[in-house]
């Protein structure tokens, strides 16, 4: 399962978040973990980035 990788627009914490590619599409942005703010941006994650490279 793909991780994704978040930091948080309001307070700059970054945090990650396990879930499959139809649940990425139907919520794209969970809310920070520490001040609940949806300002969130994601972040290249380790898996996209091998997957990205390998043939
Ligand atoms: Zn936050």
């Amino acid at each position: 399962m793909p991780t994704y990788e978040y930091r948080c627009g309001k307070c700059g914490r970054r945090f990650e978040k396990i879930m499959t590619f139809s649940e990425h599409e139907r919520k794209p942005r969970p809310p920070c973990p520490k001040c609940s703010s949806r300002k969130v941006e994601q972040l290249a994650s380790a898996f996209q980035a091998v997957t990205g490279k390998k043939t």
